[in-house]
């Protein structure tokens, strides 16, 4: 019997493992299986080298639970300890033998899991007292058992034990009974080693029996040993995989496909990414993948490791190369880690790119469940971004899909303005934006349908990669000037005419809460519609942007800004021109002419006052000049007035208004009733 101090520096360790050391107790199962898997793997190991020859029998682990003791036991038939292990392994803490063993035995010991740290001592978390029983497998060694009761005294001595391995008898504390609940410890056994390389056996397997399930006398394996992603991907169906996938995600929709990840240089890791089907609203829900190690799962907050958008990805990743005992701002920095995420990025476009290849077709017909993933990837990876801008598509209200190669060549020809960049037209609602599009069709331009949740980002993304190239939605401009050419049409109005014309519908242009109109003219063709609402492109991308970032309210409090452009070649504008001016020319002749004298005043006293040395001079010019404009401003105040009240009583100007209102869907409450009732009467 020998009793001693456990190497520790500080006598205080225990308490720290208790409370701090791990915020999950429940991760101490987690680590005693892991060890006893270590151990029986590291017997394989031996045996497989020649250097164990006994024989290997069960090598199965089981965790059991006797509750009348209080104990909860984890069993293994691995290599076991003598008391000099216990010595090395057990009592000086820092002393990890894992790592000496992997050392040796480098190339074939990817198997063993421990790298846990502390792992045998995280037992304290819950337990009073912990025993080891254990006979190594070493010829002629003699069993050993070791307890400790938490304070940093252990006891050791000689005991019998038949079978080589090792027990790890924890005699649970107080606060954590539950830990004796079979209930408990299964589902601690699913979570963290259903996919352990050893068989883990914990209770019996139940039946049905009178009524209620009973206990059978067949022990219960917990774990499923080979995993499939640690199969070859050429042994394995599709009909694996899917299996696989529900056995992970009970309940879900068919996964569309997945990626088989496998690499074994410069880091270990393997894994099968699923790709659910993404509707259009980017649920990034969390714990989608579990991280594993060695078939361990370590955890399924995998932020850091994949890169953020994979994150809508589900399934596994193994790797030993993860750090896992570390923080995750140091997770994320790390260079491993990143090679990893870079890696898996690169598999995913790979899979992505192939796909695109192999079969467009289909691939076409998987992309409305696919483009969020894809543009979330590009918007986030610049490297994705350079992987997939070769199969990245772009889709037009007809439904046809265009590379980003390929549309170019498309719009090229036609959609290039006198500025030389290529103008990418688009609908964010298709139906809502009918006239334009078909306004753009009309002109020969090709359309694209944008109205996906991350659109508005990648149309920023996208004129910040492609040369030369601009967005446009088509209800931004009139389909004349949606790319401006050097052969546009110009109106041939005069100043005067121009005008009236601009006053007439200004004048008539309904209040909208929060709503600014302009209003434009231009010579549009004749069977063109009279009067088209537009919403400048870059205004309303401010706006928008607004809206989703805080701390721009600048914009977002701004009014939004329409223009009505009047279109002068359209017969019903005719007629409400030449008739406005006919009836207005005598009233408005003389203001007209009053304001012109006036002007020609006002610009001969601001010459003279810049001749003027004398400071007392210019100041009676000055206050000249300004008597005269504010004259100018009365003058354009009535003939605003008499142009109103002409055209109030032209109702078919705010019919023409209402139209246009009424295409853009902004007719709506009173004013649409009124523009139903106007437009029966005029029938
Ligand atoms: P780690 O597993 O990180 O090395 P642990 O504290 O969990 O740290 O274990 C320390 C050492 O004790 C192990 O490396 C191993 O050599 C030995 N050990 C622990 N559990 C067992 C076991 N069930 N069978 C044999 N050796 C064990």
């Amino acid at each position: 019997m020998a009793t001693g101090k456990i190497g520790v520096t500080t006598e205080n360790i225990f308490p720290v493992i208790k409370k701090f050391l791990y915020s999950d107790h429940e991760i101490f199962l987690r680590e005693l299986v892991s060890n006893a898997i270590d151990a029986t793997q590291k017997l394989k190991t031996l045996s497989a080298f020649g250097e164990y020859k006994g024989d290997l029998g069960k090598m199965e682990v089981r965790v059991s639970i006797d509750k009348e003791a209080g104990t909860l036991t984890v069993s293994d038939h691995g290599i076991g300890m003598d008391a000099e292990d216990i010595e090395k392994y057990i009592n000086q803490i820092a002393f990890s033998g894992a790592e000496e063993f992997l050392e040796k035995y480098k190339d074939t010991a990817n198997s063993i899991i421990g790298h846990f740290g502390l792992g045998f001592y995280s037992a304290f978390m819950v337990s009073k007292k912990v025993v080891i029983r254990s006979l190594s497998y070493k010829e002629g060694a003699k069993a050993v058992e070791w307890s400790c009761d938490g304070s940093p005294e252990f006891e050791m001595h000689e005991i019998e034990k038949d079978h080589r391995g090792t027990d790890i008898i924890l005699f649970i504390d107080d606060d954590n009974k539950e830990f004796l609940e079979q209930a408990r410890i299964d589902a601690l056994l699913k979570k963290y080693c259903r996919f352990l390389p050893v068989p883990v056996i914990s209770g019996k397997e139940q039946e049905w029996k009178d009524g209620h399930m009973v206990d059978t006398d067949k022990d219960k394996v917990v774990n499923a040993t080979e995993p499939l992603w640690t199969r070859k991907p050429s042994e394995l169906t599709d009909k694996d995989y899917l299996e696989f996938y529900h056995e992970l995600r009970p309940g879900e929709e068919d996964p569309m496909f997945w990626i088989h990840l496998n690499v074994d240089y410069p880091f270990n890791l393997t894994g099968i990414l699923y790709f659910p089907k993404i509707k259009n609203n980017i649920d990034i829900r969390q714990n989608r993948i579990d991280l594993y190690c060695n078939q361990v799962f370590v955890t399924d907050q995998v932020e850091g490791v994949v890169p953020e958008f994979m994150m809508l990805m589900q399934g596994v990743i193994d790797s030993p190369d993860i750090p896992l005992n570390v923080s995750r701002s140091y997770l994320q920095a790390d260079q491993q880690v990143k090679k990893i995420s870079g890696y898996i990025s690169k598999k995913v476009a790979e899979k992505l790119d192939k796909m695109f290849r192999e079969d467009r077709k289909e691939f076409e017909q998987k992309w409305n469940d696919i483009e969020v993933f894809i543009k979330y990837g590009m918007l986030t990876d610049e490297k994705f971004y350079e992987q997939a801008k070769k199969f990245f598509l772009l889709r037009d209200v007809n439904d046809n899909y265009y590379t980003l190669e390929e549309y170019r060549k498309l719009v090229e020809p036609t959609q290039t303005d006198r500025e030389d960049n290529a103008i990418y037209l688009y609908t964010n609602d298709k139906s809502a934006q009918f006239a334009y599009v078909k306004g753009a069709e009309d002109k020969g331009y090709n359309v694209l349908e944008m109205d996906g949740q991350l659109d508005q980002h990648l149309i920023h993304f996208l004129e910040s990669k492609l040369e030369k190239t601009r967005f446009v939605r088509v209800d931004s401009e009139t389909s004349e000037r949606l790319i401006q050419k050097n052969d546009n049409k110009d109106t041939d109005l005069s100043a005067i005419d121009a005008e009236i014309l601009t006053g007439l519908f200004r004048t008539q242009l309904p209040d909208l809460k929060d709503t600014n109109f302009l209003v434009e003219y231009e010579a549009l063709g004749a069977d063109d519609a009279p009067a088209t609402i537009t919403q400048n492109e870059m205004m309303r991308r401010m706006k928008e942007m607004a809206a989703m970032q805080p701390g721009m309210n600048f914009y977002g409090a701004m009014p939004s800004m329409y223009a009505l452009v009047v279109n002068t070649e359209n017969a019903a504008v005719k007629k409400i021109l030449s008739e406005g001016k006919t009836a207005l020319e005598s009233e408005l002749m003389p203001v007209r002419n009053e304001i012109d004298s006036l002007n020609e005043e006002i610009t001969g006293l601001r010459k003279q006052i810049d001749e003027k040395k004398e400071e007392s001079e210019k100041e009676t010019l000055r206050a000249e000049s300004a008597e005269k404009e504010k004259k100018v401003e009365e003058d354009r105040k009535r003939e605003e007035s008499l142009i109103k009240d002409y055209a109030s009583t032209q109702p078919v100007i705010r019919q023409i208004i209402d139209l246009a209102l009424l295409q853009n869907g902004m007719l709506k409450g009173e004013d649409l009733s009124r523009f139903i009732r106007r437009s029966a009467s005029m029938l």
